[in-house]
């Protein structure tokens, strides 16, 4: 029998959702709810690959989850509620407290909203979305999937910070990284097109959309992220600086008396692709003005592709070697451009890279990486809802006693 399984990822005024028929793995169908609280709130959603899209005032997430279900009923998706058996939520920060998807219950719910601190954009809304989606669908099985939890295995000296080691036991400022669903999945995906066990896995994984990440994944666990003690840190992204000397923030506030906030606007939405070129955050603008020989926008590019070839070529030599790169997000699965140029500059960690299969792969799975390469290096398009889905399913089985 079919298990329906819906994965949601819920942010300040939105909400993404795919439904899954498990263990199938077939979407039923997807959609997002957009600019939740004004008069003009967008709700689209897909099926059978139709694109409905209704535009009307959504007050508040709990709103939204009823018109959702209501919508799920009438498309007959579902003939009631009591159809969803399960539902994941995305979490950004579960500490050190999760290193595995967990059942909800109280004690969870206050150890996410304790970490708020953390990752105050992200944690609190997401609870907002699990609390109106609990008030809904009281029967159904809710599980939190954290995006930190993949990283609970990196081994100490690559998360704990060369800073007085009382901040670390104290204010647990440490590396928690983040993007560790879309890392997980690369890394199962890869060990299914390449036929081998998960513990054989030692891989690159670049995560490049508008926030970006790289991992190190060693023996199929993750050995080291590029994001940090949040998703600031590593390397430059759409608007986020990722790593820069912190003197500079010192300075900064010494100059320029800086509010914390203000500070931080500068880091997080100010920096980046968007800081450098002066154009946009996103890189399709910025490719086109370089291509018409914009020196700010070729500068960017020439910053982005250093930072992610060290960081390449960094995790290369501490894993003490790896037999694949993966690419994946916005940039890593249809920007042939970036893709071209880091790989060029990987040949002495073994890339051969085929111009050819490269500039063919946009947006779907394959190797872009000569036959011969002794690094292979893939594509593939990430799917965190498929596995916020999968370990919705498997708490769900775990509850009801199914093999
Ligand atoms: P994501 O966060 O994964 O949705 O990625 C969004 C970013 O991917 C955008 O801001 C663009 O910079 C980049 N992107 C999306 N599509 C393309 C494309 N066709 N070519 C180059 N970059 C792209």
């Amino acid at each position: 029998m079919s298990t329906i399984v819906m994965s949601v990822n819920a942010g300040s005024s939105s909400l993404k959702f795919q439904v899954f028929r498990m263990p199938e793995e077939e979407v039923l169908t997807q959609g997002n709810i957009e600019r939740i609280g004004l008069e003009d709130s967008i709700f689209g959603i897909t099926v059978n690959g139709k694109k409905l899209k209704e535009t009307q005032h959504i007050a508040n997430h709990g709103e939204a989850v009823k018109i959702l279900m209501d919508k799920l009923m009438e498309l007959k998706i579902v003939n009631d509620l009591n159809d969803i058996d399960a539902i994941g939520h995305r979490i950004v920060q579960g500490g050190s407290y999760f290193d595995h998807s967990v059942k909800v219950d109280e004690d969870v719910v206050s150890k996410v909203d304790e970490l708020a601190a953390l990752a105050p954009l992200h944690n609190p809304a997401a609870l907002v979305g699990y609390r109106a989606f609990a008030d809904a669908l009281p029967d159904c099985v809710h599980t939190f999937v954290f995006d930190t939890a993949f990283f609970q295995t990196m081994p100490p000296e690559n998360y704990i910070y060369p800073l007085p080691y009382e901040m670390y036991l104290t204010d647990k400022i440490r590396r928690y990284g983040a993007h560790g669903t879309s890392h997980k999945y690369l890394t199962h995906r890869l060990a299914e097109i390449q036929n081998k066990p998960i513990d054989e896995m030692n891989i690159i994984t670049c995560h490049l959309g508008g926030g970006a990440s790289i991992a190190a994944v060693k023996n199929g666990r993750a050995f080291k992220i590029s994001m940090g003690f949040t998703p600031l840190g590593g390397i430059m992204m759409g608007t986020r600086c990722g790593d820069i000397d912190p003197a500079i923030i010192v300075y900064l506030f010494r100059k320029y008396h800086y509010t914390p906030d203000e500070l931080d606007d500068v880091l997080n939405k100010k920096s980046g692709v968007l800081g450098i070129s002066g154009i946009s955050s996103d890189t399709r603008d910025v490719e086109a003005a370089a291509r018409d020989g914009n020196k700010r926008a070729i500068l960017t590019f020439d910053i982005y592709v250093s930072r992610v070839v060290e960081t390449i070529a960094g995790y290369y030599g501490l894993m003490g070697g790896a037999d694949a790169i993966v690419f994946t997000a916005g940039i890593g699965e249809n920007s042939d451009f970036i893709r071209r140029n880091v790989c060029k500059r990987l040949k002495c960690i073994g890339v051969e890279f085929s111009d050819q299969r490269n500039k063919e792969m946009r947006g779907r799975e394959g190797l872009i990486s000569t036959d011969e390469s002794k690094m292979k290096v893939y594509v593939i398009p990430t799917n965190e809802e498929l596995m916020i889905a999968r370990d919705a399913y498997k708490v769900w089985k775990h509850e009801h006693n199914v093999e």
